[in-house]
This record gives structure tokens, sequence and C-alpha cells, in this order.
């Protein structure tokens, strides 16, 4: 062990100068006009995990590579861990530029500090993972396990080809646990380990009311506000608490099978969460309660309809 931490100490110039290099590749996913630079940056990577004596390739993808590295084959008799770091190699677009102090692919240190574009997310932090193996590897130290890189190019724009590249490489990275280098750490004595990153989900909700101005004093409060009901409605998403009011078994309980479009919508001040076909279903019976074949609506049994919905708005407001 020792070895390995006077390496790191012997090379940290030369460590500095390499991570300004990477830093200085534009590689930013988000932006047409970079596409080039996200690829040489991929290709750079390759290289330098070659260099560092790690078995490196670039996977293409639909969009931006995936850069695969791995530390060199050991023959054990015992079956070793096997661990995966993930990190990204793309950046977020620098714009506004006005804002930065110096440019942001020319790194500037100021006393500890290096300040670029990508160097706490992620470069810096997936680099200094590569460069602690690389320590072992040239000092000839054993690892007390295999490892798989993969820094992908696709992270500040939605990791899209990521979940094809890992089906298609299941066996592959098949690991005992994921180590993520993309999170930070408090101060510069405090290195921490980062557990419990929770996930993201996104949802286009479209809430559609009346066509037309209502008047407040004869559907006020019968006919719900859009904006107000939209407000229930993501107000309901979470607990008091912060969790998800969502139960984990709703998938199972709504028969939804995976790519099915789910609906979130606020029907007399309760959120209703159901597969857009049995929405549809749902709405037609109600509809049948109301309009029985052949007849039109008409204005007494709207005014009905009116005074059950106040009557329902009176009794949930107490
Ligand atoms: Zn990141």
């Amino acid at each position: 062990m020792q070895l390995v931490l006077d390496y790191l100490k012997q090379n940290q110039s030369r460590f500095v100068e390499e991570l300004c290099d990477y830093l200085r590749l534009p590689s930013v996913s988000a932006q047409e006009q970079h596409k080039n630079d996200v690829h040489a940056c991929a290709e750079w990577l390759v290289k330098h995990c070659l260099s560092i004596g790690l078995e490196a390739r670039l996977c293409t993808t639909k969009k931006h590579p995936i850069v695969v590295a791995k530390t060199p084959k050991i023959k054990s008799k015992t079956k070793r861990p096997h661990f995966m770091l993930y990190g990204h190699y793309d950046v977020q677009p620098p714009e506004p530029l006005d804002l930065w102090k110096s440019k942001p692919f020319e790194p500037r240190i100021e006393g500890h500090t290096l300040f670029a574009r990508g160097s706490t997310d992620n470069k810096g932090q997936n680099f200094a993972h590569l460069k602690a193996v690389e320590a072992y590897l040239k000092t000839n130290t054993p690892l007390p396990c295999d490892l798989t890189f993969v820094i992908e190019g696709e992270e500040e724009v939605g990791s899209e080809s990521l979940s094809d590249f890992l089906k298609t490489n299941r066996k592959e990275l098949q690991c005992d646990a994921i180590v993520i280098s993309d999170t930070g750490m408090p101060s510069p004595k405090h290195p921490a380990l980062t557990y419990s990153l929770r996930g993201i989900t996104a949802f286009e909700i479209k809430l559609t009311g009346p066509d037309r101005d209502l008047h407040s004093g004869i559907f006020g409060g019968a006919v719900q506000n859009p904006a107000m009901a939209l407000c229930r409605l993501l107000a309901q998403v979470h607990d008091a608490n912060g969790r998800i009011v969502i139960p984990a078994n709703i998938r199972k309980s709504m028969g939804l099978k995976p790519g099915d479009v789910v609906v979130m919508s606020l029907e007399d001040g309760v959120l209703r969460i159901e597969s857009h076909l049995a929405r549809i279903r749902r709405i037609q019976e109600e509809f049948k309660k109301f309009v029985t074949p052949g007849t039109l609506a008409s204005d007494e049994l709207i005014a009905d309809r009116r005074e059950e919905a106040r009557r329902e708005m009176e009794e949930s407001l107490g």
C-alpha cells in the first residue's frame, strides 16, 4: 500500500496536467456543434485508460459513445469480487459565458481549486478513480477485486443509450456493486461515500378546464379552476415527509405493462393514477350514468351535476 501512496504523491502534478488535458475537451453532449468534440473526448479517454494499463474500448451507440475499461484479468481459485465504476465524460453547456471568470475549457488553478467546465461534474471524479487504479497497476500492487469502468457521454442529456448498452452487455457487466463517481465531498478533509441517491421521473401533465371564462357566482366552487386543480394534483404527489405517495404495488394492481401510458388526474379532489386505456373505459362507464343512449344532457341534468359537485366540494373543505 505504501508503494501506491508514494506513487500518488510523486505523480500528483502530472495527474493535474492530465486532468487539465481532459477538461480542455469541450464534450458538451447537448449541443450538436460539439458532436465531434464529444467523440474526441471518448477517444482520448480510451487512449488514457490503455496507457495506464487497463483494457479499454470505445462502444458506439445511437448517439454518443460509451467508454468501457477493465482491470487486466487475474487468475484466481476463488471468485474475485467485481465492481463497476460509473461516470460520465460529457459536460453541461457552459453558457452564459459572461459569468465565467476564465474560459470554461481552459482550466485555471487558484490555490487548491481548479476551475473548468466538467471539473466537478464529472471528469474530476472519474479521473480520480482512474488515477487510483493506475497507482495500483503501475506499482504492481495486486488489486483485491476486478474493476470495470463505464464512462458514458450522454448523462447530461438523459442517458438515452445507456439502458440498451447495459442490456446488450449484461453478462460482461455483471457485478457485485456499482460505485457511482458522480457525487461530491463536503470538504477537502472529508472524502465521502454518498448513498441513497434518488432517481428521477418526468411527467407532462395537461389539465384542461372550461374553454371560456365562467361566471364566478354561478360556477364558482362547482367547476374546478385548472390552476388550482394542478396545484392540488402536484401537492398530492408527496406526503408531508416528502415521500412519494404512489404505492409501490400500483403497477401490479393496475395490471400495467412496461411502456403503458399512465395518466394522473385530479377528480373531485382525489388524485387518480391509472392506465390511459383504463381511464377512457372508466369515463365511458361514468358517462353512461348521466346520459342514456339517445338522450341529450338536459339543463336540469347539468344543474343536478353542478349541485352535486358543489356539495362534494363543501364536504371536502369541511
Ligand atoms: Zn454528473
